[in-house]
């Protein structure tokens, strides 16, 4: 009793590579935990969750990156 109880997130990284000058960053994310919500790498890729995040390189300030690999998540 007396701790609050976290808001639970299921947590994302991220792994993007910039179209432009092809460097590799990392962005983490975090999906609220809703009844649809991604809890895997699979349903995240599947998910429309994704068209939603926004990326700029921080090397070249393009705004186009790709996603080559994610980590995280529940399972
Ligand atoms: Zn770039």
């Amino acid at each position: 009793m007396g701790l609050a109880v976290a808001k639970s997130n299921v947590a994302f990284t991220l792994h993007i590579r910039c179209v432009n000058c092809y460097r590799e960053s990392v962005k983490c994310v975090e999906v609220p935990m809703v009844d649809d919500a991604p809890l895997d790498t699979d349903e995240l890729m599947e998910s429309a969750y994704l068209d939603g995040v926004r990326y700029r390189c921080g090397s070249c300030e393009g705004l186009a990156g790709q996603i080559f690999g994610i980590s995280g998540g529940l399972r």
